[in-house]
Formats: structure tokens, C-alpha cells, sequence
């Protein structure tokens, strides 16, 4: 692939700037393209289009709005090779999951294409028989979309789709690590006769600079974030002052939790799901692993066994199931976790701890004999250590599944009836996997509690961030 230079993409035309920044394969550190790095005047000429864009977006029908979401989404799928290659390139994660991605990535625009058909308002019993009232549905505005560079393409569509269906206008800043992808996205939004302004694209390596930038702006109504709690609680605050709308897709630490009656060749097979996806980079994976004293050595068993066939390397090579970690920070991090966990008495199990300086590929690490004072079951992990820890009863598997500030997802396997029931109302998240190790899906309400974050993604209700009520009280 033979990236070279790409420029921002604002008011539909590729703009670009004083200076540029290197996006790296993760795998190699091999440079595959200068981008440009966005300064305040192509942040505040992105703002100017989205808000000149956003009259004519609104006025155009759903229907047509949502004719173009298709056309955007069959786009990404004519083009997945070439999308899943992009993304493997600038990401590291297997071919294999690039491609999926670039599907789900495309099911989030089919879904608001839909959506947009049905912005449905409503009609009030009145107390007079003068008087009726009506409720409706209107864009928000010009939206900010901040998003992570772990699933490059889908974190974006996923609020793209909700929004353009919605009537708003959009300025995009894509993760620093991961612009190409939101870039070739921008591309298709030309070719799908998405009009000028509707989308903007302003890549970055001062997330900071320009991100207060679009906070500080009045013209932007709302802001959508993706990312870590921490900036998330930054954005929270910042938007505070100009009471701007705010989603925050946060941080997770998700509990999986076996209990004794388990299906043990599901649980297994949920768990690589849950855990190594994305190389278990992924808010959604399965940070805490509980299991209920009598499997909890047939299930370590067998999924060490399971985890030693995973086969690590280049993300394009074929075969390969984890790919390298985005950066050093990210190698480091785990490294530290590991170093922490095994120093307060955790058993190694599987494989070897990640040495410094041994570059971004690290191998799954299993660990066992987990507590709570280790950090690494308080922090996620977003690498291949898998953290186990042993509950005494379905009350104790509980008790530590919801032993933490973040409330995104929790996975439990269990035969039994109701101890699914019980697990499913008391674990206190967002999205629950019973029996079930991948939750995600364009037609169900993605998001978390607690730390987490704030609203949903996804679903009939990923619309309802980006629109207003509007209330009419008419008297006849
Ligand atoms: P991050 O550091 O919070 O970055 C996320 C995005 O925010 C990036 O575009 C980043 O830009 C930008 N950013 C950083 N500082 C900013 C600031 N002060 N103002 C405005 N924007 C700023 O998170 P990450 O490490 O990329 O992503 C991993 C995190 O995302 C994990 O915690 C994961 O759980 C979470 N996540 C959550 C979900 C969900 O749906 N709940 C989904 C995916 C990931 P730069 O890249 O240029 O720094």
C-alpha cells in the first residue's frame, strides 16, 4: 500500500495544512503516510461548513438522507478489501477482523439509513378539546465526533450513521494513531453524493489544542466521544461551560464470570472471543475473569490450551489471530500490570511475562490467584493477559463482577434458568453476554453505566442524543 500524503477533508474538498504528522504500521513502526495535522483555522473552516452544510442537511426528507447512508454503506462493503487492508496497516489488528470491522463498520449506516425513516414524533391527549399537542423530533446541529483508533471505522459510523440520519452535520476527529481510515471513509462520503460540509474531517496529532478548540466553539451543539474515561471526564467538564450535548462512549472492565453449571466448550470458546479480540484491545473485553470454585481449574485448563493454539504476528500475514499492540505505551502498560499482579502473589500460568524492549507483539500471559489490590483488576488491560480469580458461590462471582467504577459490559455463562435471570438484573452495566461473547450489534442500545460513560450507540435510541424535542401546544 502505497499511503503518501493525505490532506483533511472539509467543506468536500481535501485541504491541507501547514504541517503534517506520520502515521506508522504498529507492527514494523514502518511510515505509511504524512497527514495533515489540522491547526485552528482548518478547525475553525471545518466548524464554518458543518454549520453552513447544516440547513440544507436538515431540510433534505429522511428517505433522502437515508438513501445516502446506503449508498455510503454499500461503498464500504464494494470496497472491504481495500478498507480491511488500510486498517490492518494502521491498526495491526488480523486481516481477518479488519474485514469484519469494515462490515459492522457499514451495518451502523444501513441501520440509520432505516432510522432515518422513522424519526417519529408524538401526539398528547390534551386537557381541552381546544387544544392539541404534539411532540417532535429536530437535529441538534453541528456535533463534534471524537473517536479511538481500536476500531478505526466502526467507532466513527457508529456515531456518523446516528447523526447524518438524524439531520446534524458533523466535524470528525479521528484518533491520531488512525486517521487513514476515517480519511478513506471521507472518500466514499464524496462518492456517495453526501453534499459539501455535511461530513468534515480534521486529523490531528495535538488532541489536546484541538479538542479544546471544538469545545470552546458555541457553533458545535454536541459532542460524542469515544475514548478513555479519563478524557472522557475532561470532555464532560469542558462541555459543561457551553452546555453543549455530550455522549461519552467510555472505558470498560468487563467481568466474565463462569459459574460450576456451565457449558465449559461455550464458555471457553466466548472467552477468545471476549478477550483477544482486537488483541484485547477493546473496551468490550473481558478484563476479569471469574469462575466459580468447582470448574475453575477445567476452565483454565482448557482455555490454556485454546490460547496456546493462537497464532501471533503481522496482521496481514495469513492465519494470524492477534496482531501487535497500537504502541509502546500500550506495551508498557501491560507490562507493568503483569509485573504488578505477579509481585502481589498472582501465579503465572501460561506463557512468559512481556520483556522490555521486546517490541509490540506480546504473547498471552494467563495469570491466576487475582485480588482486588492488584492493579490489574482495577485498570483494563487492552492487551492478551487473561486475569483469573475464584468465587466461592454465585453470590461471591456477583459481588466481585461488580467490584469496580466502570459499567460497560459483563459476561456470564450459567445453564440454569435462573441464575441467568438473577446475574443478568444484578450486574451492574450496560450490556450483558449471556452465553454469549461478542454483545455488540448495529440493532441493540451499545453503552455503559457508571464510569462507563453516558448514552447509547446503536439501536432505535442511538438517534436520540442527536435530536431535540421539540413540544407544540396548538390552541384550535
Ligand atoms: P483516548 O486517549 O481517550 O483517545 C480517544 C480520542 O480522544 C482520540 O481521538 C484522542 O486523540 C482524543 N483525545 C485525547 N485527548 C483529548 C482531549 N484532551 N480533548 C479532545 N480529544 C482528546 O482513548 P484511546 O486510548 O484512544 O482509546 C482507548 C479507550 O477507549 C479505552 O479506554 C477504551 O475502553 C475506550 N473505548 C470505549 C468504547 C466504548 O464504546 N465504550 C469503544 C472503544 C474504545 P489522539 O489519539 O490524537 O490522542
Amino acid at each position: 500500500m502505497s499511503e503518501v500524503s493525505r490532506d483533511a477533508f472539509i467543506d468536500g474538498r481535501w485541504v491541507p495544512g501547514s504541517r503534517r504528522f506520520a502515521v506508522r504500521d504498529p507492527f514494523d513502526n514502518a511510515l505509511i503516510a504524512e497527514v495533515t495535522a489540522a491547526d485552528e483555522g482548518l478547525v475553525d473552516a471545518a466548524i464554518d461548513a458543518a454549520v453552513r452544510a447544516f440547513p440544507g442537511w436538515r431540510a433534505r426528507t429522511g428517505p433522502e438522507r437515508g438513501g445516502m447512508l446506503r449508498i455510503l454503506a454499500a461503498l464500504m462493503l464494494e470496497g472491504e478489501h481495500r478498507l480491511a487492508m488500510l486498517c490492518t496497516r494502521e491498526n495491526g489488528k488480523p486481516l481477518r477482523e479488519s474485514s469484519a470491522e469494515v462490515r459492522y463498520a457499514a451495518s451502523f449506516l444501513s441501520w440509520f439509513a432505516g432510522e432515518a425513516e422513522r424519526v417519529y414524533g408524538e401526539t398528547i391527549p390534551a386537557s381541552y378539546p381546544t387544544q392539541r399537542l404534539t411532540v417532535g423530533r429536530e437535529p441538534v446541529g453541528p456535533c463534534a465526533l471524537i473517536t479511538p483508533w481500536n476500531f478505526p471505522y466502526a467507532m466513527l459510523t457508529r456515531k456518523l450513521g446516528a447523526a447524518l440520519a438524524a439531520g446534524c452535520t458533523v466535524v470528525a476527529k479521528p484518533a491520531e494513531q488512525t486517521p487513514l481510515c476515517a480519511l478513506a471513509l471521507a472518500e466514499l462520503v464524496e462518492q456517495a453524493g453526501i453534499p459539501a460540509g455535511v461530513v468534515n474531517v480534521i486529523p490531528t496529532d495535538d488532541a489536546v489544542r484541538i479538542g479544546g478548540r471544538l469545545l470552546a466553539s458555541p457553533a458545535i451543539r454536541k459532542i460524542s466521544f469515544t475514548g478513555s474515561t479519563a478524557v472522557g471526564r475532561l470532555i464532560f467538564r469542558n462541555a459543561a461551560e457551553d452546555l453543549k450535548r455530550v455522549s461519552l462512549e467510555l472505558g470498560g472492565n468487563a467481568p466474565f464470570v463462569v459459574l460450576a453449571d456451565a457449558d465449559l466448550d461455550a464458555a471457553v470458546a466466548g472467552a477468545l472471543v471476549a478477550k483477544f479480540r482486537n488483541t484485547g484491545q477493546s473496551c468490550v473485553a473481558a478484563n476479569r475473569f471469574i469462575l466459580e470454585a468447582p470448574i475453575a481449574e477445567l476452565f483454565t485448563q482448557q482455555l490454556v490450551a485454546s490460547i496456546a493454539r493462537l497464532v501471533a504476528g503481522r496482521g496481514s500475514d495469513p492465519g494470524v489471530e492477534l496482531g501487535p499492540l497500537i504502541d509502546d505505551a500500550s506495551v508498557a502498560k501491560v507490562q507493568r500490570l503483569v509485573t504488578d499482579a505477579l509481585a502481589k502473589g498472582a501465579r503465572l500460568v501460561h506463557g512468559t511475562p512481556p520483556e522490555r524492549g521486546s517490541g509490540r507483539l506480546v504473547a498471552p500471559v494467563v495469570l491466576d490467584r487475582i485480588t482486588r489490590e492488584m492493579a490489574v483488576w482495577r485498570e483494563e488491560i487492552f492487551g492478551p493477559i487473561v486475569a483469573l480469580r475464584t468465587a466461592v458461590d454465585e453470590a461471591d462471582a456477583l459481588a466481585q463482577a461488580n467490584d469496580t467504577d466502570a459499567g460497560l459490559v459483563a459476561y456470564v455463562y450459567t445453564r440454569d434458568g435462573s441464575r441467568q435471570a438473577r446475574m443478568a438484573e444484578a450486574l451492574e452495566v450496560g450490556m450483558v453476554g449471556v452465553n454469549e461473547g461478542l454483545v455488540s450489534t448495529a440493532q441493540a442500545p451499545f453503552g455503559g453505566i457508571k464510569h462507563s460513560g453516558l448514552g447509547r450507540e446503536g439501536s432505535r435510541h442511538g438517534l436520540d442524543d442527536y435530536t431535540s424535542l421539540k413540544y407544540i401546544a396548538k390552541r384550535l
